[in-house]
């Protein structure tokens, strides 16, 4: 793990070494083209304030749903299939091009998009906190896959078990994924079975995952408002698009904490609690941006354009690790599923419209 953190700073020092040089140097306001020097105005502070409450509420909307309504499979991977196509899109077809718009070399763009996507890969790797759809824990110590873990389990740790009712784990054979069922076994069991299924789950990774995961949502739609800010969007909604991928994703993850917590025995309380708690990390992030950015009199050189090829890579990798084991896992109502992602995606080119068009040219 140490060795995968330090090769992220590597790449994160690599990246960042032009502009903390250009960032040292004692005229630094004549270094920075006039259009990186940005200041956040009242209005754009009252946006997204805004923006953080809307999402806020959403979150603590998906968590109290859950607690009402159990949604079937079936349109709960709808609905993953059309956010994961939002926030797909939405990291392509915008955060990306806008990160160019401000100037930013398309090679330091890449080189910051790749740490948002290794960075936000070892995140789910090492934490697996980025499960949607229903978790149960696994107290049945006789599954092939509970078996192969129970060695390791630590006293804080939870092994769940993506899937109710799914105990078979073995991809050896052929399977199909019922709609509710879970895995269904075609041929016969494999000797040493090997699970995706199953994940050794602890508390304090899905603290730090979830709340990191948020944080980097807040810092991308400050970013957004910032660098659009400069030009004509409908209704002065700048950062709409980053706005609405993060509105529609987050009620996911308060889905996913709340429930986790539900079968962990958590009452209605505490579930509320730690699901605010995690909501607040957007608007924190938001808040860090800001002054971060204020207190720097907005002389870092392409901090905006970074946090944009940056986010462009979380976007990608947390939509990519919806999408791929639905992709992988469920064969059932493949022509919705691929319609609603195409939907999604298609929603987020739309969403240029309300844009001037300039952000999408290289300046
Ligand atoms: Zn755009
Ligand atoms: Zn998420
Ligand atoms: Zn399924």
């Amino acid at each position: 793990m140490s060795v995968s953190m330090a090769f992220v700073l590597v790449l994160v020092l690599l990246n960042a070494a032009p502009v903390l040089a250009q960032g040292t140097s004692a005229d630094v306001l004549r270094v920075v083209p006039s259009g990186e020097v940005q200041q956040f105005s009242g209005r754009m502070v009252l946006l997204l304030s805004g923006y953080s409450a809307a999402i806020v509420l959403a979150s603590l909307l998906g968590g109290w749903l859950s607690s009402l309504v159990n949604l079937t499979h079936t349109v709960s991977q709808t609905i993953i299939s059309f956010v994961g196509g939002l926030m797909l899109g939405i990291g392509v077809f915008h955060l990306f091009p806008h990160s160019l718009h401000g100037g930013q070399a398309a090679s330091e763009a890449a080189g910051w998009m790749m740490c948002g996507i290794v960075a936000m890969f070892l995140l789910i790797r090492w934490f697996h906190f980025h499960h949607h759809g229903p978790l149960e824990i696994s107290t049945d110590r006789e599954d092939p896959c509970a078996g192969q873990h129970a060695d390791k389990s630590a006293g804080s740790s939870l092994l769940v078990q993506l899937g109710a009712g799914s105990t078979v784990c073995d991809h050896t054979g052929e399977q199909v994924h019922g709609d509710h069922g879970g895995l269904v076994q075609r041929a016969a069991p494999a000797t040493a079975p090997h699970c995706h299924h199953a994940h050794q789950l602890s508390w304090v990774g899905i603290l730090i995952g979830l709340s990191l995961h948020t944080l980097l949502d807040g810092m991308a739609l400050a970013a957004s408002v910032a660098a659009e800010s400069r030009h004509s969007v409908l209704f002065s909604l700048f950062g709409f698009g980053t706005f609405l991928a993060v509105l529609l994703h987050k009620p996911m993850d308060a889905l996913s904490i709340t429930s986790l917590m539900k079968s962990g025995g958590w009452n209605a309380r505490q579930r509320f609690r730690v699901n605010l708690g995690f909501a607040l990390m957007c608007p924190l992030g938001a808040l860090l941006f800001v002054l971060g950015l204020t207190a720097s009199g907005g002389a870092v050189a392409g901090a905006v354009s970074g946090m944009l090829a940056f986010s462009a890579g979380v976007f990608i990798c947390i939509a990519l690790s919806d999408l791929l084991p639905e992709m992988e896992f469920h064969a059932h109502n493949r022509l919705q599923l691929t319609t609603v992602l195409l939907g999604g995606i298609l929603l987020a080119w739309c969403l240029r419209f309300l844009e001037s068009g300039q952000l999408h040219q290289l300046r």
